[in-house]
């Protein structure tokens, strides 16, 4: 189209249009000079100067490349993001871990260390290997805490994170043991379930297929009752269960279950801050914008070339996401259990005690909130996950918290600070219609010049009256 008349001319000309094969050649030659070859020595020159070069663009240690007992190189990074999210609360408490292959041609092993937020789960660090074998994933945890730091994981440093979730995988719980050893390791949900469906709906398994719905629901209500002592008792019914006696094989396979029960019964996790957390799904999630968003279903030609796609697309990737959640337009994230959904409890009947603590009337009952731990002593509070009451209390009392999509510009800016962007004015987050929602509106609402109508209005939980855009009617300092 461009060239019209003369296309005949110019496709014939290789210098405008050369064919695919000189493409490739220019490809490879172009990749060696960059990445080295596939494997060996020049591609572990490669990889050193790769490193060299991102940490000082970083003008950071940011990756630290080690060699294994076998001789296998063993890269990690944390990037400048990755650091930013380990000074996050969140960081300190739970750590979601999981590892993919298939993403270059050598089948390196990628680990992903993960933590949640409001925004998903966001990277805390990368370790790239050769193998999964417990010795090299506990070298690569090793080498992970000194690019972290002392003040990584929420200032927890080498103690790690309080909790981790896992998949049933020996080796990767083994190595989080030696490098984390105050960590609990607690069991994915999903995975052990599905793991049991495995076995049951195997020939190894001996059950028939009658049967194997009644004998998954057992563990399945072993795993979901909440009760304190529910996982004892159920299994004490179980084994006198005329099904279960039917099946030997069942009943030893069960008995190993039951010796793990802490790190996969929802009932021992009553004292975590799991925050909701039983899966490990934002793991699963984030393997996935690995393959789809950062390689595009295509796999890295060797291991400096992964690592360069890694710490330059994924870095963009995460940083987009944030700053996309921050100004609202995450659009999957609008049916979110992070969106702040108060129920409809009204202003009237929250009670302020303390700076962030608060007391919550319910229809039945009180709850005590604290927006400072974000705990709430309702059953979905207990563990730190967002509830009805925090969201009710945020709202009333523009308070901060990580656990809900932001709502107001201190929240975003929050957000904001997990990116590079520049410093940005309180003024410029402002939604474009302004709503009475600050503590201050609040109180001052309850000032002897209320009209009645706004005092109906606050007490029926309404906050739309609005203010004129420009004129805010709290001037707010720069972030
Ligand atoms: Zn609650």
């Amino acid at each position: 189209m461009e060239y019209g008349q003369r296309y005949v001319y110019v496709s014939a000309n290789r210098e405008i249009c050369p064919d695919l094969p000189y493409v490739q050649r220019l490809f490879h030659k172009v990749c060696r000079e960059e990445y080295g070859t596939q494997t060996g020595p020049t591609m572990l020159a490669a990889l050193k100067l790769q490193v060299e070069i991102y940490n000082n663009k970083c003008n950071d240690t940011c990756a630290l490349l080690g060699t294994t007992s076998q001789g296998a190189p063993l890269v990690v990074v944390c990037s400048p993001l990755m650091k930013k999210v380990h000074q996050l609360k969140h960081s300190g408490e739970l750590c979601f871990i999981d590892s993919s292959g298939n993403m270059d041609r050598e089948n390196c092993r990628v680990f992903l260390l993960l933590t949640h937020s409001c925004a998903g789960g966001l990277p805390l660090g990368i370790l790239l290997c050769q193998s999964e074998d417990e010795q090299t994933i506990a070298q690569g945890l090793e080498q992970l805490k000194q690019v972290v730091g002392e003040k990584g994981f929420a200032g927890r440093g080498h103690e790690g994170p309080q909790l981790v979730i896992t998949d049933d995988c020996r080796a990767e719980r083994g190595a989080l043991g030696k490098a984390f050893p105050k960590a609990t390791l607690l069991l994915c949900s999903f995975h052990l379930l599905q793991a049991v469906w495995r076995w049951l709906w195997s020939k190894e398994s001996g059950v028939t297929h009658g049967d194997r719905p009644a004998l998954f629901a057992i563990v399945k209500e072993m795993l979901y009752c909440q009760e304190i002592g529910s996982v004892d008792r159920l299994y004490s019914e179980a084994r006198g269960h005329p099904v279960v006696a039917r099946y030997e094989k069942f009943l030893r396979y069960l008995d190993r279950l039951y010796a793990r029960r802490e790190c996969w019964a929802l009932s021992y996790r009553g004292s975590f801050l799991t925050r909701g957390n039983n899966t490990n799904n934002f793991a699963e999630a984030a393997m996935r914008v690995l393959k789809d968003k950062i390689l595009q279903r295509t796999k890295a030609f060797n291991l400096p070339q992964l690592f360069d796609l890694l710490t330059s697309r994924l870095e963009t990737y995460y940083e987009a996401r944030i700053v996309d959640v921050a100004l609202g337009r995450w659009e999957s994230f609008q049916r979110a259990k992070f969106l702040p959904q108060d129920g409809n409890i009204a202003a009237l009947h929250i009670q302020q005690i303390e700076d962030k603590k608060f007391v919550v009337k319910g229809s039945t009952q009180t709850y005590d909130v604290d927006m400072d731990l974000e705990l709430c002593s309702c059953p979905a509070g207990q563990t730190g996950a967002p509830c009805k009451h925090q969201a009710a209390v945020m709202k009333h009392y523009s308070c901060l918290s990580h656990s809900f999509l932001p709502i107001n510009p201190e929240m975003r800016a929050e957000l904001m600070k997990l990116t590079s962007a520049e410093t940005i004015s309180l003024d410029f987050l402002q939604p474009l219609r302004l709503k009475r929602q600050s503590c201050q509106s609040f109180r001052s609402a309850h000032e002897p010049s209320t009209t009645h109508q706004e005092q109906q209005d606050e007490e029926a939980g309404h906050f739309s009256a609005p203010l004129h855009p420009l004129t805010p009617r709290h001037p707010h300092p720069s972030v």
